[in-house]
């Protein structure tokens, strides 16, 4: 068996919007030294940017190897030693970001407004882990059954080796952010990025080793997922999948096969409600950013406007007029709204969902068209009203800078049309009556809700959990919940006192006459329960 190790230092330095180019790659582990190469096209131009090895089973196996190799000594170092090495990452993070935009603006397409979304979550999760993770990991003490007699404690260990396989569309957030509170915990992760956006993921995990990581801890493994993902989710303890729900379901399969602990994160159908009284100079732009941040292919992005009939027609015309104002562009700088679609694949999704719209007759308002000239992947923000149950546009996520509006007379309507799918991830509710909507946000069967404003609230809430209900998935990112699930619960209690049977010489009738008049003495005084 070969083993070689890629070690171009210079890959990534070639990523630069100058160059355009990428050479090679840093920090992959490869049992030969050949692999079959598959083209990374930029998607401004379609142009080539460089190769990523396709990866094999025997691939996985030895990176997940070393992976668990170099998990041991670091599962025994402190956490808030551990958390030391994420302070620095988040530092390097920071000061890089013009290299990690460039990178993800050259393998996504998108525009460099949203790359820097992603360098902030990373750091805002850097951050927030590394300043919680002692608390979080801590042991903690439990009620034991008899007061005093029972000493229970909770331990938190890791699981070992997480195995994450994450899509293009966020590529250096999902596959950093959800890395950061696993390598916290004291797992070695494993990734296999989207082959698209393999090399910011490299790039990531040089950052990592920058930061004082150590080697093997940290691998990435390209390639196709449908031949490496199983056995990545075959040789892993845990698996975190962040992609299609299509996907997921394959994924859910194969960790229910393999029996590994798994979180799903996956697509939605977001709605958004506009109330009659809500502040349309807000709404328009916030959903604006809502619908089109990312060209629409944020899985929390708004796909459905649900507006109050009374002002249907006022907000149709100035969310139209709002859209026409968004700006296209294939430029590496600050000054574009909206890029590219990341893929010709994503572009035709996008293509056919609107055609079948218009043949069924939805009205196109606004956009409706692929813009070649700005790049071959460019579609034009689209509008769309008339759109009925029985299109796929209606109720499939379609990922595209497109949207529908649809009128709603009262507030029961507009719940029931808003949770009238199968997706439940996000959703929006626009009022000036800041208690009402929260009412109205808690009958929305979704993951996260926000009330005036599209996502950013909940998204930017490292504290509280974010992921899906019904079929956007299973389990949660951020927060408390974001690293436990990373970790065994592991209950260890000492028995000082009696243990759960009778004392020498009681008879057994009396042990259960005394304990079930103790248990009914527990219902009266609370603080015994
Ligand atoms: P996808 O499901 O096609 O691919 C996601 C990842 O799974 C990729 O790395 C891919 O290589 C891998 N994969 C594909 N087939 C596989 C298989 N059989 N076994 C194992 N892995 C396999 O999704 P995508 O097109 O890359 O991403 C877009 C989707 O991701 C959208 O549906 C979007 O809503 C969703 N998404 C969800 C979240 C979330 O947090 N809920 C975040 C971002 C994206």
């Amino acid at each position: 068996m070969t083993v070689s190790e890629s070690s171009s230092d210079v890959a990534v330095e070639a990523v630069t919007k100058e160059h355009r180019t990428v050479r090679g790659l840093t920090g992959l582990v490869t049992q030969a030294d050949e692999r079959e190469q598959m083209t990374i096209e930029e998607p401004y131009t379609g142009d080539p940017i460089g190769a990523i090895p396709l990866c094999d089973a025997a691939d996985v196996d030895l990176a997940v190897e070393r992976a668990r190799e170099a998990q041991q000594a670091w599962a025994e170092r402190a956490p808030a030693e551990r958390a030391e090495v994420l302070t620095r990452f988040r530092k390097l993070v920071l000061d890089r970001r013009e290299k990690l935009m460039d990178i993800v603006q050259l393998e996504t397409g998108k525009a460099r407004r949203t790359a820097f979304e992603e360098i902030q979550v990373v750091a805002m999760t850097a951050g927030y882990y590394s300043h919680r993770a002692e608390q979080f990991l801590a042991s903690e003490k439990r009620k034991g059954a008899i007061p005093g007699a029972t000493e229970t404690r909770v331990h938190h260990h890791p699981v070992g080796v997480a195995g994450l396989i994450t899509p293009w569309n966020f590529p250096f957030e999902l596959a950093l952010s959800d890395a950061l509170p696993a390598l916290l915990a004291g797992n070695a992760v494993v990734i296999n990025p989207a082959e698209q956006t393999s090399h910011v993921a490299l790039y990531g995990k040089r950052l990592l080793e920058e930061a004082g990581l150590p080697a093997d801890l940290f691998q990435v493994v390209t390639g196709h997922g449908p031949t490496i993902g199983e056995p990545l989710i075959k040789a892993v303890d845990y698996v975190g999948f962040t992609g299609s729900t299509a996907t997921g379901r394959i994924v859910a399969e194969q960790a229910g096969k393999h029996l590994k602990k798994a979180s799903l994160e996956l697509g939605g159908k977001n709605p958004a409600i506009v109330f009659e009284d809500a502040d349309f100079d807000r709404a328009i732009p916030g959903l604006i950013n809502g619908a089109y941040s990312n060209t629409g292919q944020l899985c929390i992005s708004i796909e459905r406007i649900y507006v109050h009939e009374s002002r249907y027609e006022e907000f149709v015309d100035r969310f139209v007029a709002a859209t026409e104002d968004v700006e296209l562009g294939a430029t590496y700088d600050f000054g574009p709204d909206v890029g590219s679609l990341v893929s010709k694949e994503q572009l035709e999704k996008v293509v056919a969902h609107v055609a079948d719209a218009k043949s069924r007759g939805a009205t196109v308002h606004t956009g409706g068209e692929a813009r070649p000239d700005v790049g071959p992947y460019f579609y034009e923000p689209t509008v769309l009203t008339d759109v009925e149950l029985d299109m796929d546009l209606c109720c499939e996520e379609t990922f595209g800078p497109v949207v529908a509006i649809y009128p709603f007379s009262d507030t029961e309507e507009a719940i029931a049309k808003a949770n009238d799918t199968d997706y439940g991830l996000n959703g929006s509710v626009w009022t000036e009556d800041a208690e009402f909507g929260r009412e109205v946000a808690q009958q929305i069967r979704a993951g996260t809700v926000n009330v005036n404003d599209a996502y950013g609230p909940t998204y930017a809430s490292i504290d509280a959990p974010m992921g899906g209900m019904k079929d956007s998935g299973i389990g949660r990112r951020h927060g408390r919940e974001g690293i436990l699930k990373y970790t065994e619960a592991q209950t260890v209690a000492v028995q000082k006192g009696q243990g759960m049977a009778p004392p020498d010489g009681v008879p057994f009738w009396l042990y259960a006459k005394l304990t079930t008049g103790a248990l009914r003495l527990m219902d009266k005084i609370p603080g015994l329960r």
